[in-house]
């Protein structure tokens, strides 16, 4: 499933110890730094760098993972204060005077709790921001190991399918709190993971999963030089 490109720096990776390549990423995702927050796609900045987007369900681990990878406690923490939990939250990586790419924090979905209407106008706003914000070159779609792929969470790779399909955007699935599986159940999730990806695949959908835990570290590695990676393969590309 990965791009023949990255394999050289994908095998590199692999390991118990972290290798200088995941150093490196993890030293890069770790200059993440809070940018900017919007209600709606245009008042999002106009941008060209690469940018991101974490997705997920309420309570699928997103904070969780964002605030791992970039090693910083209290990053993805505005995201989850009363009023900015509708929002979409820009992070900037990369030197100050020279960012290179950005995280950006979408609202989780799903939560029981939120009104009907607000549920909607979400939908609207995430189905917009995937098909149409034109500096999107990844999603990272956070998926509750134990829970697998939702009706929800199938919809929002329905939203980005064409781009994934050409390769416009790449995608990175964490089925994340992997500390709490078996190894049978690691196994049944990569599984089923595998199927629901495996309608997404063509000759150019650059389209990953991992096992992820902040709680034992596994994935975390992998997904820092993943993302590295895809900043690296469009500044080749920009040449
Ligand atoms: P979000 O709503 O998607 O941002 O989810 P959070 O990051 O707030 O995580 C939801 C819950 O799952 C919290 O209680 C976390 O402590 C827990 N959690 C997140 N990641 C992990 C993990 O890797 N392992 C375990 N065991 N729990 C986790």
């Amino acid at each position: 499933m990965a791009d023949p490109e990255q394999s050289d720096s994908k095998a590199s990776g692999r390991g118990q110890d972290t290798s200088e390549a995941a150093k490196a990423a993890l030293a890069w995702t770790h200059t993440a730094r809070f940018l900017t927050t919007a209600s709606q796609l245009d008042q999002l900045p106009v941008t060209e760098l690469p940018e991101f987007a974490f997705v997920g369900r309420s309570n699928a681990g997103k904070s969780t993972a964002i605030n791992t990878l970039t090693q910083q406690k209290r990053l993805a923490f505005a995201s989850k204060t009363p009023g900015r939990t509708q929002h979409i939250n820009l992070f900037e990586l990369g030197p100050k005077d020279a960012a290179d790419a950005l995280f950006a924090d979408l609202p989780g979905y799903g939560y029981a709790a939120v009104a009907r209407d607000a549920k909607i106008r979400w939908q609207q706003v995430m189905a917009d921001y995937l098909a149409l914000r034109r500096s999107l070159a990844g999603v990272v779609l956070m998926v509750d190991a134990r829970l697998g792929f939702t009706e929800l969470d199938k919809q929002l790779l329905a939203f980005v399918a064409p781009r994934v399909g050409n390769g416009s955007v790449r995608l990175l699935v964490l089925l994340t709190k992997a500390d709490k599986l078996s190894r049978n159940e690691a196994a049944r999730a990569l599984a089923q993971a595998q199927a629901v990806l495996g309608e997404l695949s063509t000759d150019e959908a650059d389209v990953n999963m991992t096992l992820f835990s902040a709680l034992n570290r596994s994935g975390v590695d992998d997904a820092a030089e993943l993302l590295r990676s895809w900043v690296d393969a469009g500044l080749k590309a920009a040449r």
